[in-house]
């Protein structure tokens, strides 16, 4: 024994929804957290998009050190769970079904997996509503049983800081949020959403267990 106190930290599992919103949830919470990602991400069109997200989170993880993993990428389930809310206009009904499953996939695996808490970088974006995001997280850490940390990673310039940090690393960085229909509202916001399309999925697929 050399005398000093270790501290331990509390183990931490992050809901990660891209790179870029990633670098500002890496800087501020492996500080005071044991912190690991889980990159659970289905509701991105087309499997091409996942697969440069991915690989965008990969050279964050290889830059940081930071470890995650990526779960199934089953697209098809989740065009079926916003069946309805095709139109619906962003931070809408179908943002809130399209988190909340998510967040809820996030709380199992934090707490099967044994992590004191559970978190989303989600909130680091401008056109987020973290209250929202934060309401669903900790609706699924009572299901689960396991404590949510409500973020508002946007705040003291942590928009602004997570751009500079993705310029500094080189990533990947999408316009648009994630789904085939926030993809057709961006190239075209007077066009209502398209129906579902072919689904495309890639050939990766890694699995937490
Ligand atoms: S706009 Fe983003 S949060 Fe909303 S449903 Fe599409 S991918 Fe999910």
């Amino acid at each position: 024994m050399d005398g000093r106190i270790k501290t331990m930290k509390k183990k931490l599992l992050i809901h990660i929804c891209c790179a870029p919103d990633a670098t500002i949830g890496i800087e501020r919470l492996c500080s005071d957290w044991d912190a690991e990602g889980l990159f659970s991400n289905s509701n991105i069109h087309p499997g091409e998009e996942y697969e440069k997200r991915l690989h965008a989170m990969d050279a964050l993880a290889g830059e940081t050190g930071f470890t995650f993993t990526a779960d199934a990428y089953e697209p098809e389930t989740w065009f079926e769970s916003v069946q309805g809310l095709e139109g619906e206009p962003e931070k809408g009904l179908r943002c809130e079904v399209c988190i909340r499953e998510r967040l809820r996939t996030t709380a199992r695996l934090a707490s099967d997996k044994g992590f004191d808490a559970f978190a989303a970088v989600l909130t680091v974006s401008p056109h987020k509503n973290a209250a929202m995001i934060n309401r669903l997280g900790a609706e699924a850490g009572e299901e689960f049983g396991v404590e949510y940390l409500p973020t508002d990673l946007k705040k003291q310039d942590g928009f602004k800081r997570s751009v500079e940090m993705t310029k500094q690393y080189g990533l990947y960085r999408q316009d648009y949020c994630g789904c085939e229909y926030s993809r057709n509202r961006g190239k075209n916001p007077t066009v209502s959403a398209s129906p579902k399309s072919k689904v495309q999925s890639p050939k990766r697929k890694l699995d937490p267990t």
